[in-house]
């Protein structure tokens, strides 16, 4: 720190390269930034603190963490059980890797134990998601990950919804957490970034496979933007949690039951109310046309494909564009499919988002 003249925030590390001379490089010393740099360090520490794990690795992007692991723990043709719950994106990766001789996939419905406990017959892989985007669905992780272990499957889960405030799966049965920085993490929508988090042995293999060769690396300052919003994220994760569940009650009264969907947290609720897991909604308009043509001119939501920022966004669901099996996740969750809609809360007065989503749902 000396080195530092006491600056109180920590410098940021913008080098590929650390001078060799001198002393031979150590264990845990920086040789060049694809293999480890000390500002993308600083994050993966304190990410790995949060979650309860050994060690953690950061990423370019959150598919890029998804990427490293299923690229660092498969073998050609190794199969991966996957949730058909999962981020579509992810099933299309799966799918990709598959044609391509990679892995094998077995897509399953999570909440269907037997069914799973088939598919894992000498899998390498469970992958969950929970909650999962965009059904918001829960799976019951900790005996899934019992079934995967008694198989000999290792279980990775992206908790990117979730976030280490709410749940460390580390501590209920995953081997690997994964997770998308650029939502919840960063806040501000301005940068992408995805880690991978668990042992430190594990998380020295997808490193060393998808950094070190494969040159998925986090650039340092990225590292640095969502080291800082890091810092304020437990705050602002509590926040839009409560104010997600209280306006998921809201348009359940509004809209009925079955038009509303907020993820139950793993855990269970207390004293029979909703416990807060995640800043997300999602809700089935009467009419989208309409909402959607309304939405345009709002200036409280803004309509965008991302969530987790500190402004509350909205997404118009197009199922048509989903691949087979996450559609046909989404579709035994919700029903019909036209007009679903996401909503990520964000940081603003829950009287301003509640009139604005009155206006949106008002049938006048
Ligand atoms: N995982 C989940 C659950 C997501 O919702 C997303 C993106 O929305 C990703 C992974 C991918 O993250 P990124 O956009 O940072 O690649």
């Amino acid at each position: 720190m000396s080195t530092h003249w006491g600056a109180v925030v920590p410098p940021v590390f913008v080098t590929a390269g650390f001078d060799e001379t001198g002393a031979p490089p150590s264990e845990g010393s920086f040789t060049y930034s694809r293999y480890g740099n000390p500002t993308v360090d600083r994050l993966e520490r304190a990410l790995a603190e949060l979650e309860g794990a050994e060690a953690g690795a950061a990423f370019s992007s959150g598919m890029g963490a998804i990427h490293a692991v299923l690229a660092a723990l498969l073998g050609k043709g190794a199969a991966v059980v996957v949730s058909d719950h999962v981020y579509p994106p992810t099933e299309v990766l799966v799918r990709r890797l598959e044609r391509g001789g990679w892995l094998t996939a077995r897509f399953v419905d999570p909440d269907d134990v037997d069914a799973v406990r088939v598919a894992l017959q000498g899998a390498r892989l469970l992958w969950l998601e929970a909650p999962s985007n965009p059904g918001l669905h829960v799976p019951a992780a900790p005996m899934l990950a019992q079934v995967a272990h008694d198989a000999g499957a290792l279980v990775a889960l992206d908790a990117t919804i979730a976030t280490p405030v709410h749940w460390q799966p580390l501590r209920h049965g995953a081997d690997l957490v994964v997770h998308s920085l650029t939502k919840y993490v960063s806040g501000s929508g301005d940068v992408l970034g995805g880690a991978v988090l668990g042992p430190a042995a594990l998380v020295a293999e997808v490193r060393a496979v998808a950094a070190g060769t494969m040159g998925n690396v986090l650039g340092a300052l990225d590292a640095f933007l969502l080291a800082r919003g890091l810092e304020s994220m437990p705050v602002r994760v509590r926040a839009q949690s409560v104010a997600a569940a209280r306006l998921a009650g809201w348009l359940t009264e509004r809209l009925g039951g079955q038009r509303v969907w907020y993820p139950s947290h793993p855990d269970g609720g207390r004293d029979g109310s909703v416990r807060p897991f995640g800043g997300m909604v999602l809700f089935r308009a009467d009419d989208p046309d309409r909402f959607e043509r309304r939405l345009g001119d709002s200036t409280v939501l803004r309509r965008a494909p991302s969530f987790g920022d500190s402004r509350s966004l909205v997404s118009c669901l197009r199922p048509d564009r989903f691949p087979p099996a996450s559609r046909a996740a989404l579709q035994r969750r919700c029903g019909t499919l036209p007009g679903l809609i996401r909503l990520s809360v964000g940081l603003e007065e829950e009287a301003a988002l509640e009139r604005e989503l009155a206006r949106l749902l008002d049938r006048q």
